[in-house]
């Protein structure tokens, strides 16, 4: 698919009303992302769940908090980040998506990191993750390493929503985040990968 715009506004337009895969007929809004179009830092996590499905906005509810705290620990607000899923619409009952409903959005996806152009992609849980490492390890193995993607770096870390009653991995997560200034900065002296 070949998207032409040159603006998250652009892209949003050219995203419409979309139906391009069965999760269109389902979902009631489409969440497309939010947050800094100049962001240096940018999350990526999995789908829309149900609260974002009814505000058409990106982790709210328990998860959304959690996300508030854990950005709080690297340094940041959400004002400071931009956050996109892969998915922009909601699969049934949270269900994991299906390789046709990643295939035919990821595109836009890939235009917004494109757009925004972050120094530093935090991949949330394993979809996230394996999409933008492409490779079938997962999270657990993954998590806390940096990789360096076409330039960019991807730093994966556990999902929120996993983590809201597993206090192991809530204590990972808020560890991996708290390193964010110091990724950042590394990446400003141009010596992490
Ligand atoms: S999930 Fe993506 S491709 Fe499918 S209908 Fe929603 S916006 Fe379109």
């Amino acid at each position: 698919m070949a998207l032409s715009a040159d603006t998250l506004a652009g892209l949003r337009d050219e995203l419409g009303d979309c139906h391009r895969c069965p999760l269109g007929d389902t979902r009631t809004t489409l969440v497309f992302g939010h947050g800094n179009p100049h962001a240096r830092v940018m999350l990526v996590g999995e789908a829309p769940g149900r609260n974002e499905d009814l505000t058409g906005q990106p982790f709210v509810g328990a998860a959304g908090k959690l996300l508030d705290e854990l950005l709080g620990h690297g340094g940041l607000v959400r004002e400071d980040v931009y956050i996109a899923n892969i998915l922009k619409c909601r699969p049934p009952g949270n269900r994991d998506p299906k390789r046709v409903e990643v295939e035919t959005c990821t595109p836009f996806l890939m235009a917004q990191i494109h757009l925004v152009d972050p120094e530093l992609v935090v991949t949330l849980g394993n979809f996230a993750t394996r999409l933008m490492l492409d490779t079938r390890e997962g999270i657990t193995a993954l998590r806390g390493q940096i990789t360096l993607v076409q330039g960019r770096s991807v730093y994966p870390v556990f999902h929120p929503a996993a983590s809201i009653y597993d206090r192991a991995k809530r204590e990972t997560l808020i560890s991996d985040f708290a390193r964010v200034p110091e990724i950042l900065d590394s990446l400003k002296g141009g010596d992490a990968g």
